[in-house]
């Protein structure tokens, strides 16, 4: 397996200017220091709560927003630092999906038009091979050639979401970021564009990162799943790994507020409140981002930030239960690890 992407300690930090003394007062610090692979004709499953930097990380991954440091690497060419002179052939490679579609689409234009938009500015089609491949884009997405004479307000919100998807293809990319894709839509339709994605990656070959706060949506997508908390990833594993045999505090607390469908595993898993809200992201906590609010949190947690454990199958995890906890607790590791 190869990766077709390798970020490294990549960090976003979002100046907060003060108007009234007319500097910099400190920095939202979005994603800071986050190592990710995503592997070649896979998916990457990216999940945390609202604000947890997920989305950050998406536009910084196809370098929609600048990093503030670490590196980005795309089939082995580092991205960060490129002139855009020398960046513009590769963002043909790399394409996003946003969560609304109505607000990825000009009112005014047939989505005809929004579809040929990439092909104008990307490549030198004539208006014809470009009205033949916006019929051949529209067909790939399980609709008509002619939908391209309509206005977006004349789709539904899952078919605007197809013509998005349509779009993200018109150049023929590696790799997709996938933003909330589904989060705006009827649980009805959401299973569609599931589907679509999962045929589209099939036929293509793609690759995609595909952001939700829906850890049971990610995992049923992903080949692995990355979890976020406070622009840091926590936890990172094979899909089936972390939902069912969750390492990390954090990741067990979201899987337990997922309902469960059938009423003999319900007593399996038991539901764990956070207390209170994220911290600020302009503030992190120190030690363990996530100790504030974690119910196994222990005197060490607010000291030492937990440096990335491997574990033996494959996952890693950024916990103190994983290293030095086990022997802190006077408990095994087996026993802190049980599935929720
Ligand atoms: Fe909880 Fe400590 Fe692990 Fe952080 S390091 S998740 S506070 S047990």
């Amino acid at each position: 397996m190869t990766n077709l992407l390798e970020a490294r300690d990549l960090k976003k930090h979002f100046p907060i200017h003060s108007a009234l003394l007319r500097r910099t007062t400190g920095h939202v610090k979005a994603v800071d220091g986050v190592d990710v692979d995503v592997i070649q004709g896979q998916t990457l499953g990216l999940v945390g709560e609202s604000g947890s930097g997920k989305s950050t990380l998406g536009r910084l991954l196809i370098q929609l927003i600048d990093p503030t440091g670490g590196t980005v690497e795309l089939d082995g060419r580092e991205l960060s630092g490129m002139s855009e002179r020398r960046r513009r052939p590769l963002r043909r490679e790399m394409q996003m999906v946003f969560q609304d579609p109505y607000s990825s689409f000009d009112p005014l234009a047939t989505v005809g038009e929004g579809l040929s938009e990439p092909l104008v500015t990307h490549t030198d089609m004539t208006a014809k091979e470009r009205e033949k491949k916006v019929g051949e884009l529209l067909e790939v997405v399980r609709l008509r050639a002619d939908h391209r004479h309509r206005y977006p307000r004349e789709f539904s919100g899952g078919q605007l979401q197809r013509i998005a998807i349509a779009r993200a293809l018109a150049l023929n990319p590696k790799l997709i970021v996938l933003d909330e894709p589904v989060s705006s839509l009827d649980v009805s339709i959401q299973a569609d564009v599931i589907n679509l994605l999962q045929d589209l990656q099939s036929e293509f070959g793609l690759t995609y990162v595909f952001i939700a706060h829906d850890l049971a949506v990610v995992r049923h997508v992903s080949d692995r799943i990355a979890v976020m908390y406070l622009g840091r990833i926590v936890e990172e594993g094979d899909s089936d790994e972390v939902y069912f045999r969750p390492k990390h505090p954090y990741t067990k607390a979201l899987l337990s507020a997922i309902p469960i469908a059938h009423p003999h595993e319900r007593g399996a898993r038991e539901r764990i409140v956070l207390a209170g809200d994220p911290p600020s992201p302009a503030n992190p906590p120190s030690g363990c981002r996530f100790h504030t609010r974690c119910p196994l949190a222990m005197q060490i947690c607010s000291l030492e930030d937990p440096a990335p454990f491997a574990a033996p199958d494959g996952s890693q995890v950024a916990c103190h239960l994983h290293t030095s906890g086990p022997t802190l607790l006077g408990a095994p590791l087996v026993e802190l690890t049980q599935p929720v």
